[in-house]
């Protein structure tokens, strides 16, 4: 079916990003659980870097050739974002990358770009790394080229580097975000659409930390966090370590491991967490970022164009193994975490259009989506309007969490405002921001 076919031209004011995973890594590191291969030599991460760049192409065209019948997911909307994740991105040459948005330029319009991001870690943003990258941006010009990168630090402490399994070190991290600044802020930049930030992907860099891990002081997380502030970045992403079963970290914890200085590696105590969170939120806020989702500062104008999209439930398509696409609506759809099936299934001399195996999907009752919007808008600073929870979910279903959202305000654990008293907007408070599972679990249908 036609635009018609997707909710007539409602997408013309809604956003809609596209990600591509690039499922490898050199390394697994302890704490991770998702999806990616090992590829240890050269010559073999190549060969497979090839076909996976042809079969993520294949899968595009397989998916834009199903927006007849609306299960590209994004039908004719104009793409506002592409984010290019992993996995490590970066273990793909300069000239994949270019590639892989070359092609996905030729099939959807890309006028409306906004933000065109590449996760990288810092220890492949080599000299030449960056150089020849900023060097296909420069010649760029038909093409979408990246705005915005962002790094996976983790953290400035050699020890916590070396703990989590991480390839890098400090100093490599400080300088593969002070190269990127240099030669990556001048050059290239974005031609397409709105022109929010022209200057190329060294002027727009976010970079990854992580807390709450074992056997971190307080000492070390405050020397990571004014590092990450006096860096000059735009944007950072700081995560609470989760420690996941099936993971080494997982392991360690469930076997009694020792660290260094004779603790136990165990999950560090709520009283440790809040004390660790509140000066990430101190210090981020004293540097003049705003902190504008539970995990994510910003400098003013530069919040995550793609990632907001999540947030605020608009469409998004995923190509490549393990990758997640949402209608926008209710449709969720995951592709198969396999790279051996995905390369035979589209990859360019095997395509099989073994399109079955490939994909799983799920359509969200509306008791989910209701839950969900409750999570995604009260992770985020701008809270949830209880207007257009309204308009998508009815006048009974708002009067019922509007009444259990009161019993949290009296308690302090939201704020409530906006000038329409009988349809409010419910917002966690920053400092109350750790409690988030409880008072949105307490939300919950
Ligand atoms: S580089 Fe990223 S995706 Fe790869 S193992 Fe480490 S954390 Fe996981």
């Amino acid at each position: 079916m036609g635009l018609g076919g997707v909710g007539g031209f409602d997408y013309l004011c809604k956003m809609s990003g596209l990600y591509i995973h690039i499922p490898l890594c050199a390394s697994k590191c302890n704490y991770c659980n998702f999806y990616s291969v090992g590829r240890n030599s050269n010559g073999d991460r190549k060969d497979l870097s090839a076909h996976l760049v042809a079969a993520l192409k294949g899968e595009m065209d397989e998916r834009r050739g199903r927006s007849a019948d609306s299960s590209d997911f994004l039908a004719n909307a104009p793409l506002t974002s592409i984010y290019i994740g992993g996995g490590t991105p970066t273990l793909l040459e300069p000239a994949g990358l270019k590639d892989i948005l070359e092609h996905a330029g030729k099939l959807w319009n890309c006028a409306g770009l906004k933000e065109i991001t590449l996760e990288a870690n810092p220890e492949d943003l080599t000299d030449e790394y960056v150089v020849t990258l900023a060097g296909v941006e420069a010649k760029g010009e038909s093409v979408p080229t990246f705005n915005r990168l962002s790094i996976g630090i983790q953290s400035f402490d050699d020890g916590l580097l070396k703990l989590m399994n991480r390839r890098h070190d400090a100093k490599r991290a400080r300088e593969a975000v002070r190269m990127t600044q240099k030669i990556g802020g001048s050059t290239g930049g974005v031609e397409h659409g709105a022109k929010r930030h022209t200057a190329g992907f060294g002027a727009n860099i976010s970079i990854d930390l992580i807390w709450g891990i074992p056997g971190m002081t307080m000492a070390q997380w405050e020397r990571t966090l004014d590092e990450a502030a006096g860096l000059g970045v735009q944007h950072i992403s700081a995560y609470h370590l989760t420690i996941e079963p099936g993971t080494v970290f997982g392991k360690w914890a469930a076997g009694d491991r020792q660290l260094r200085n004779d603790a136990i590696f165990a999950p560090i105590p709520e009283a440790e967490t809040e004390r660790q969170y509140e000066l990430l939120c101190r210090k981020l806020s004293d540097a003049g970022f705003e902190h504008y989702e539970i995990s994510n500062f910003a400098k003013p104008g530069y919040r995550a164009i793609h990632n907001s999209g999540y947030w605020s439930g608009e469409a998004y398509l995923g190509i490549g193994p393990s990758a997640h696409s949402f209608d926008g609506k209710k449709r969720r759809e995951w592709v198969t975490a396999d790279l051996e099936k995905y390369i035979t299934a589209f990859g360019e001399n095997t395509g099989s259009g073994r399109m079955g195996e490939i994909y799983d999907g799920e359509t969200l009752t509306d008791r989910e989506l209701r839950n969900e919007r409750i999570m995604t808008g009260l992770r985020r600073v701008e809270g949830i309007d209880m207007g257009d929870f309204e308009k998508q979910f009815g006048k009974g279903k708002t009067d019922e969490l509007i009444e259990k959202a009161e019993r949290f305000v009296v308690k302090g654990l939201l704020v409530q405002e906006g000038k329409n008293k009988s349809l409010p907007t419910f917002r966690l408070p920053e400092e109350k921001f750790l409690l988030s599972d409880y008072i949105i679990g307490g939300l919950f249908e």
